[in-house]
Formats: structure tokens, C-alpha cells, sequence
């Protein structure tokens, strides 16, 4: 399959216009009542047009926390893959790609050929993304070590490709930051030698002026603004101190809490960038949230969804979708790197508990012929800071399910990887779809008004351990249902029907 394959749909829904691709799409969807203990199933359709803007953006990402592991990591792929950097290791060379990246490697099907054969093409055809190899990039950090220093200290990627990358990191230098020592563990303060001084409204104007700074100096369309810093302990939501747009900016202006994620992300929010959160504390308090809301900016969140927890999305939604009562789910993590270093204090520890929590919550309620309203499984999460392992994360899981007549399965899983190199390329997919969203618009029949999508993007849920979703919007932490929503609204877009995997063609005499 070419990498490069483009597509048309050749329909009288669907317009490729000089500026915008038109399609008209039906959503057919049930609505469910309760009546006298009878549900009643109404299906429903609702007329869409969809428009995406064709021409793709000059794109700048800012990371905060940019020498981290995964923001050097996600800088290096970048550059690698735009030089077509090799390196030999003891396996033989390697080449640069995005492996891990959903809309670089990942595919979907468009339908059977003539002789009934899927033909698949990669996700970044579906609508026109800007390409990862022209991302540019900038970023705080409260640690000043270049950008090249930075991906020798995380020590993730081969001496080989480190070497040549070395010129192209050197010149990369993260902007000074916010460092408010309560909020990450007491263990990170020895690389705080790089601080935005002055009152927190003096910091919040610092880093406007940064963003500002940026797009003017590097000649871009947009940035999107993403924090991969430190977990941070969690905020407290206070009536009168965060809990809406005007408090929070009040609470900035007095110098009372904040913390410094939730300050990144007012900043970005107000001028206008998207602000995703790749760490499991709630930055978007209620009064973030609103002023996303307010300014019709997008944010997403929370935490990366990388490693343990996705395998657990899939395990889980498999064990419960084929009626196993699984009773008790007990994770294990040992990390050797600077994460896990903060990790092992209790307070950033808590904050990643409960964010690896709650990511079966959805499957469990799904299935009330397994599970009682209330009832849920034991659900364990260890973790611990094992400075040799360095980043290749260890990730031991158990899972213990009921079987029919009494019978018991556990399973057990052992997973290891690079954690910063399954993390670079999740960064990637959040800059490309959050800006591709940035470009549809749509409306209904019944509302002819062109609305965006709503500021707080749940179709990002597939990249996030704890989704952030709209005001009532029902959490889907299940993976391929996560999955399926990204597909599925990118093919509307495109006039294209839901993937619905029934292949009735093959299936006919
Ligand atoms: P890291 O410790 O290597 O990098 C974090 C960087 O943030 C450091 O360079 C640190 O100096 C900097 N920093 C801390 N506070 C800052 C501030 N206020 N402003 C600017 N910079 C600041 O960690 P990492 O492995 O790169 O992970 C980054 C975050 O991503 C962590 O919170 C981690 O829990 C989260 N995460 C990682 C993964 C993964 O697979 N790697 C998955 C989910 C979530």
C-alpha cells in the first residue's frame, strides 16, 4: 500500500471544493424511553453537513516540560523521520518512523475491491493533516539543559541515532517556566535552575508573550500547546477560587493557588491555542473549562493513554464483552525514570492512582447482567521508582474473572517497554487531530448555524487514560470503541457510511 494513497468519494453528497471538502451525512441513532418497565427503542436521523478546510496549517507544538523524556522523544522522532536518519544497533539498522502513531500507522479500510477484497489506506488520508516532519517546535521547562542535553539525560534512544541528532537538538533550548514546589515532589527541585519570576499575573503574561513570541518568530498559522511536564498533585476546587472563568483569572491577579499546569493552560486558552494535558491532574478546573468554553478554545485531557491502561481498555471491554465477571484487577508498575521519580512520592503517586483508576468504569456499568448497580471489581494500582530499569517501563497486571459454574480465570501479563517511546508518538496524533478539528465545522438541518465541535474534544478520548468529556457526555474508556468514534466522525466527514464490520456482501449466496 502506497504511504501517500489518495482517495475521492465519488457521490453527489460529498463536494471537494477549491477550499473546503462538503459532505451531507445522516446520523442514524436510537433514542431509548422507559415505559412502564418496557424500554422503547426510537430510531433517529438527523441530516449533517460537514465542511473541513482543505489548506493545512504552518503547525507549531509547545511542549511544557520539553527536555522531559517524552518531550526530547518527541522532538527526536520528529527530526529523525524529517532527516531519514538510520543508525546500526546489534540488530542491524533502523530506521526512523512513527510506529505507535494512529494516524501514521495506523489504517482503515474503504471498502471491498472487485474481488471482495478490503483496501486500506493509512488514517492521515482520510481528511488532509498536516505532516508530522514539518511540525516546529518550542516549549518551557523549569530544567535549562538543551534540548540535546535533555535526550542524553532521558536515555531512551539508541548512541547511534543520539549522535546524529545531536546538531539538530543542540540549538533546541527550553523557555524558563513556573515552578511552584508544592505542586510536583520535593525530588524534582534540583533541575529547577530555569523560572519565569515574578507574581503569578507577571507569569501568566510571560508565558502569552512566549506563545506570541513564537508564532511570530517561527511564521505560524497555530500552536498547540501541550503539557508533558511533571504530574502534578491535584488542585482543589474551591467556590470562589477556581471554579469559574472570572474566579480563576481573579485567583491569577491575587496570587492565590494555582497550580502551574492550570496556568499554561489560561494562557493558552487565552490566546486562542488548544491546550491538551498529557498528566493526570485536574489543570482543567471548572474555571479552565469555562473559559475554553468561553473563548471557543479546544482542551483535552487527561493523561496519556500509553502503555498498561490501554492494554487494560482492550483486556477489560474483551473480558467483559464476552460475559466473563472479571472481580479484580491488580496493576504493578516499576519505572526507572524521572516520572517515576516523582511518582514515588504520595501526593503525584494519588494523582496517577486515580487517573489509572477509573478506566473500567464504562465497561463495568455496560453490563448489568454480570455486575449489580454499585458493584464493581477490586481494582489495585502499585507503583514504584526502580532507578536501573531506567524509561523501559515494567508493567505487570493480574486479572481474575468469574466463569460459568464456579470456574475462575486469571490471566497475568508482563508487559515492558521504552515508556517515552510508546508516549512521542500519542503527543503526535493529539497535535494533528486536535488541529484537524480545529478545521471542521458542521451543521443540522433543524440549526443551519455552523457550529465547531464542542471546546472540551472527547473525540481525543482514544489518546487519554481519564477522557475529558462534555458536561453529561457519557466517558467511553473502552479502546475500540474510542477508536471507532475517531474513525467513524473523520469518514463523515468525507460522506463516508460508519464502519460497521458486517461484510453482508460475503455473506449472500
Ligand atoms: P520527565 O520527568 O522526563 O519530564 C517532565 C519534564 O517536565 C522534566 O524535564 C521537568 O523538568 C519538567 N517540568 C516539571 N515541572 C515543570 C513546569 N512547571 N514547567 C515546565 N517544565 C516542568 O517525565 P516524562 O517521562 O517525560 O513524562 C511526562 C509526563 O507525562 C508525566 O507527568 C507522566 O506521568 C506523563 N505520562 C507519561 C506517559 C508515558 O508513557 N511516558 C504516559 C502517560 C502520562
Amino acid at each position: 500500500m502506497e504511504a501517500a494513497a489518495q482517495f475521492f468519494v465519488e457521490s453527489p453528497d460529498v463536494v471537494y471544493g477549491p477550499e473546503a471538502i462538503e459532505a451531507q451525512y445522516e446520523y442514524r441513532t436510537t433514542r431509548v424511553s422507559r415505559e412502564g418497565g418496557v424500554l422503547k427503542v426510537h430510531p433517529t436521523s438527523t441530516s449533517f453537513t460537514f465542511r473541513t478546510a482543505r489548506q493545512v496549517p504552518r503547525l507549531g507544538v509547545m511542549l511544557v516540560g520539553w527536555g522531559g523524556n517524552n518531550g526530547s522523544t518527541f522532538t527526536a522522532a520528529v527530526l529523525a523521520n524529517r532527516l531519514r536518519l538510520s543508525w546500526p544497533t546489534r540488530s542491524g539498522r533502523k530506521e526512523a518512523n512513527y510506529y505507535g502513531s494512529l494516524t501514521q500507522a495506523g489504517t482503515v479500510s474503504l471498502g471491498l475491491d472487485a474481488e471482495g477484497q478490503e483496501v486500506f489506506v493509512p488514517f492521515s488520508a482520510l481528511l488532509p493533516m498536516v505532516a508530522p516532519n514539518d511540525l516546529v517546535f518550542d516549549g518551557w521547562d523549569i530544567s535549562s539543559l538543551n534540548l540535546a542535553e535533555a535526550m542524553r539525560r532521558a536515555k531512551v534512544l539508541d548512541w547511534g541515532l543520539q549522535e546524529q541528532l545531536w546538531p539538530h537538538m543542540e540549538a533546541l533550548r527550553p523557555r524558563p517556566s513556573v515552578y511552584i514546589p508544592e505542586f510536583i515532589a520535593a525530588n524534582q527541585s534540583a533541575r529547577a535552575d530555569n523560572l519565569i519570576p515574578g507574581s503569578r499575573a507577571q507569569q501568566l503574561e510571560q508565558i502569552r508573550r512566549d506563545i506570541r513570541d513564537f508564532r511570530s518568530s517561527a511564521g505560524l498559522d497555530k500552536i498547540i500547546v501541550l503539557w508533558t511536564a511533571n504530574t502534578e498533585r491535584f488542585c482543589e476546587v474551591i467556590p470562589g477560587l477556581n471554579d469559574t472563568a472570572e474566579n480563576l483569572l481573579r485567583t491569577i491577579e491575587l496570587g492565590l493557588e494555582v497550580s502551574p499546569s492550570t496556568l499554561f493552560a489560561v494562557a493558552s486558552i487565552l490566546e486562542g491555542c488548544a491546550f491538551l494535558n498529557g498528566s493526570p491532574q485536574n489543570t482543567l478546573v471548572p474555571g479552565a473549562l469555562e473559559l475554553a468554553w468561553q473563548r471557543r478554545v479546544f482542551v483535552g485531557g487527561d493523561d496519556f493513554k500509553s502503555g498498561q491502561t490501554k492494554v487494560k481498555s482492550v483486556l477489560v471491554d474483551f473480558l467483559i464483552g464476552s460475559g466473563l465477571k472479571t472481580m479484580s484487577i491488580v496493576s504493578y508498575n516499576h519505572l526507572g525514570n524521572n516520572d517515576g521519580e516523582n511518582l514515588s512520592a504520595p501526593l503525584q503517586f494519588r494523582s496517577k492512582e486515580v487517573s489509572k483508576s477509573n478506566v473500567v468504569d464504562d465497561m463495568v456499568q455496560s453490563n448489568p447482567v454480570l455486575y449489580a448497580p454499585g458493584e464493581e471489581p477490586d481494582h489495585c494500582v502499585v507503583i514504584k521508582y526502580v532507578p536501573y530499569v531506567g524509561d523501559s517501563k515494567r508493567a505487570l497486571d493480574e486479572y481474575t474473572s468469574e466463569l460459568m459454574l464456579g470456574g475462575t480465570n486469571t490471566l497475568v501479563l508482563h508487559n515492558t517497554c521504552e515508556d517515552s517511546l510508546l508516549a512521542a508518538p500519542i503527543m503526535l496524533d493529539l497535535a494533528l487531530l486536535t488541529e484537524l478539528c480545529q478545521r471542521v465545522s458542521f451543521c443540522t438541518d433543524a440549526d443551519p448555524e455552523p457550529q465547531t465541535f464542542h471546546p472540551v474534544l472527547s473525540l481525543l478520548s482514544f489518546l487519554f487514560k481519564a477522557p475529558l468529556v462534555p458536561p453529561g457526555s457519557p466517558v467511553v474508556n473502552a479502546l475500540f470503541r474510542q477508536r471507532s468514534c475517531i474513525e467513524n466522525i473523520l469518514r463523515a466527514c468525507v460522506g463516508l457510511p460508519p464502519q460497521n464490520h458486517m461484510l453482508l456482501e460475503h455473506k449472500m449466496e
